[in-house]
């Protein structure tokens, strides 16, 4: 079955309201194995309406529209789209009857107006709105599929779930599961060309790279007759990509860098601390996103100028003069200083050239240097980023916390 969804409103139009409901209805859509072909927006005009179901219909089996179910003259999407099957709407008593009901319920008296929502063809399928006024319907004709839900998201959800869902689920036939890998400290680009064959080969199970803030995730989606089956397409996929990435692969479904690494300190009762210059405490903010931290979590130190860090982190002055204050010596005496001054087992630093000014031949934006401080040794690493000032912060974060990930791993001995 191909779907397409059709978001009616001029507000979408005009970049007032983002169109959530199409993003909402697509991913729903794709955990059910439903292709989702095309998404399309359309104004409050009767003419424009058609065309868009005309267009829609002409490449699609399942058309969902969203919006326009309103009581007043521009809510079109019931009315064109009756016309559009020569359908005749008449009252459907019960609909009047649950709409005068939620007024009551409100204790608002309903307006003349609203009797137009409860108007559809004798044989519509009525989708019952739990949470607001207007029904939806399904229209049925040969072998095509109209579903008009609501445009407000929570009414939209609710009828689409309760409704639309087990509506759908009457023509699917197996199941679709899918994994998702993550992946850290290897480019989209990169990711994609590893294994560029594995993609370009992916039937079933089909596997596709997304990038997302500095991380890059896999996801495995197989088609089958049940979970088992689906699985068994699943693992020799996932373990030949796991092979090829290696250790970048840090986690998989969805957990974050900050969730991994939390874990292992806390597991492992590692305390740390962290002195931050370029990131100004966006690392400690981000690894105390994991609710569990408090236990091994002691300080955090934004160190951003030169006296700060001599002063809470003992860096030496000579190293700053001689080096800089973006450079790998400072960033181990950094990373040294604040496990020293928190007595931690480890502790982690950030320096670096954040941009968009400050940057020099020798060192320009987005270089950055990070140290750790591990069971009395002092790592440090160099990082060369792109982007903004806000995509270098980011970056580093996430590529800090990686490398921390990796070397506690290393430290364990795993
Ligand atoms: P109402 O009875 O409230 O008029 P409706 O079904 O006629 O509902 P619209 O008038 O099209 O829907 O939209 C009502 C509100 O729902 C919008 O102001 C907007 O806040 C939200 N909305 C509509 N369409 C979308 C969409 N595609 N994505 C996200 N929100 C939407
Ligand atoms: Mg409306």
């Amino acid at each position: 079955m191909k779907a397409e969804i059709l978001a009616v409103g001029t507000e979408i139009l005009l970049g007032n309201i983002v169109n959530t409901n199409a993003h909402y209805i697509s991913n729903r859509l794709a955990e059910l194995g439903i292709e989702v072909y095309h998404q399309s927006v359309v104004g409050d005009n009767a003419e424009r309406l058609k065309e868009a179901y005309e267009l829609a219909f002409s490449r699609a089996d399942l058309v969902i529209t969203t919006g326009g179910l309103g009581p007043t003259k521009d809510d079109l999407t019931k009315e064109v789209a009756f016309d559009y099957f020569g359908k005749e709407a008449v009252l459907h008593e019960e609909s009047l009857k649950s709409i005068e009901n939620f007024f009551n319920t409100i204790n608002i008296s309903m307006d003349k107006s609203n009797i137009k929502q409860a108007y559809f063809p004798k044989d519509a399928i009525i989708m019952n709105n739990s949470v607001g006024t207007a029904p939806g319907c399904i229209i049925q004709e040969k072998d095509k599929i109209l579903a008009v839900l609501p445009g407000p998201p929570r009414e939209m959800k609710a009828m689409f779930e309760e409704c639309l869902i087990p509506y759908l689920k009457k023509f699917q036939q197996g199941v679709l599961e899918s994994k998702t890998l993550r992946i850290i400290g290897i480019g989209e680009s990169k990711v994609a060309s590893m294994i560029e064959d594995i993609i370009d080969n992916s039937v079933n199970p089909t596997v596709a790279p997304y990038a997302k803030e500095g991380e890059v995730t896999l996801r495995i989606t197989a088609k089958a007759k049940d979970p088992e089956e689906a699985n068994e397409l699943i693992s020799p996929v996932e373990k030949e990509i796991r092979d090829r990435l290696g250790e970048a692969v840090y986690g998989e479904g969805e957990v974050s860098i900050e969730e991994v690494v939390g874990k292992l300190l806390v597991e492992n009762k590692f305390t740390i601390a962290i002195a931050e210059s370029c990131t100004g405490g966006l690392l400690s903010g981000t690894l105390i996103n994991y609710p569990g931290i408090s236990e091994v979590f002691k300080e955090g130190f934004i160190t951003y100028t030169n006296e700060a860090k001599i002063k809470r982190l003992k860096v030496k002055k000579e190293v700053l003069e001689k080096y800089g204050a973006v450079s790998s010596q400072t960033a181990a005496e950094m990373a040294e200083g604040a496990a020293k001054a928190s007595g931690t087992d480890i502790a982690l630093s950030t320096t670096g050239i954040a941009g968009p000014g400050g940057g020099s031949d020798e060192k320009p934006v987005g270089l950055v240097f990070v140290g750790l401080y591990i069971k009395g040794e002092v790592k440090t690493k160099e990082f060369n980023l792109i982007g903004d000032r806000q995509r270098i912060r980011n970056a580093t974060v996430i590529r800090t916390l990686e490398w921390l990930r990796r070397e506690i791993l290393k430290c364990l001995g795993k």
